[in-house]
């Protein structure tokens, strides 16, 4: 089923889903499943599982250095479909520009079509870790537009060699969106317009960066409907969870902290009672989301639940 046919159907009741992120190699697929299992209660329509891309180990080899890939956390697709499996859920994979060529994302689209997954998230993805800059694989795409519009061909049948044909895939496309600006644009309105045009390519909906500030997507909203962008907008929630977080959540997510949030956290002496005010914090923010009607709540469970279970038992 398509997220947009979850939102038509639940006619302005708000919905609950999540993010998680795949293990990193060698662990357990049975203990990320019971951690995300107390969720399930809260009926889900869909989860979504991030895409990590390889990082580049540097070995001496005769005498030169070698750049080796590997990937710390694979399995997404493999996720998705235990996902499906286990918990007759929807899963939502993440697809990205960054370490694919076109034909190698056609034929992992593919995969995803043959598994039955109706939904994906196109994203450009994070620079490769160490690099400041994200840079494109030689035959791949630069930007989440132009991985959106090879989606949006391959939905009409058309792919990238024309000696190659298929039957048209029907997926439904979600693109990213930054409340708060994506932190490479110069300002948000030059970031604001490429968002606009990945809807105009044939986006079906949109997933926010996370955000403590409701005004912040308020705003974000409010530009978005006046710019004639009419698609669903999916709130992206976190609850805070560690001191830490104050500055490094601004420092990876380019977000501001509101100062209230941030002056009761530091007066917090353990980290459990800093949880207990991500919690509040987050249980507040939902409870104004679903005043706004906003179509779905959506958490970055980093796969634990424990935080988000207590949100979702006091908002459903
Ligand atoms: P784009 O929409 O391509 O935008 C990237 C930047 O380029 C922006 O600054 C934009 O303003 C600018 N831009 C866009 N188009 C053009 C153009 N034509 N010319 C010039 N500039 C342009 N990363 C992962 O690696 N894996 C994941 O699973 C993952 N999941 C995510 C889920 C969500 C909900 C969000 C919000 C982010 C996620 N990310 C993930 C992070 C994301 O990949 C990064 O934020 C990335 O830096 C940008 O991705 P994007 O799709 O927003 O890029």
């Amino acid at each position: 089923t398509k997220i947009t046919q979850y939102i038509e159907q639940a006619k302005g009741k708000t919905l609950f889903s999540i993010e998680i992120i795949p293990p990193v190699k060698g662990e357990n697929i049975q203990s990320l499943m019971s951690n995300i299992e107390p969720l399930m209660e809260f009926k889900p329509p869909f989860i979504e599982v991030t895409y990590h891309r390889e990082e580049f180990l540097e070995k001496i080899v005769n005498g030169k250095i070698e750049r080796i890939p590997i990937r710390k956390r694979p399995g997404t697709v493999g996720i998705c479909a235990s996902l499906m499996n286990r918990f007759k859920v929807d899963a939502v994979p993440h697809v990205i520009c960054g370490g694919f060529t076109k034909e190698e994302t056609e034929d992992f689209l593919f995969d995803l079509h043959y598994l039955g997954i109706d939904n994906v998230l196109v994203l450009r993805g994070d620079p490769v870790k160490g690099n400041a800059a994200f840079t494109p694989e030689k035959g791949g795409h630069a930007y989440a537009s132009e991985l959106l519009e090879q989606v949006v061909k391959m939905n009409q049948g058309v792919l990238l060699h024309e000696e190659t044909q298929s039957a048209p895939t029907n997926f439904c496309i979600g693109v990213a969106g930054y409340p708060e600006k994506h932190f490479e644009a110069p300002n948000f309105s030059t970031d604001f317009a490429y968002l606009k045009k990945k809807v105009e390519l044939g986006a079906d909906y949109i997933v926010t960066q996370m955000f403590f500030d409701n005004q912040k997507y308020f705003d974000f909203v409010a530009k978005c409907r006046a710019a004639g962008i009419t698609v669903p907008i999916i709130p992206g929630l976190k609850p805070l969870a560690t001191k830490k977080q104050l500055t490094v959540l601004p420092r990876i997510f380019h977000l501001d902290l509101p100062e209230d949030l941030v002056k009761a956290v530091e007066s917090c002496k353990t980290d459990k009672e800093v949880k207990q005010v991500g919690v509040e914090w987050c249980i507040a923010q939902c409870k104004e989301l679903m005043a706004f009607e906003a179509p779905i709540l959506h958490f970055y469970t980093m796969s634990k639940s424990e935080s988000t279970k207590k949100i979702a038992e006091a908002i459903f």
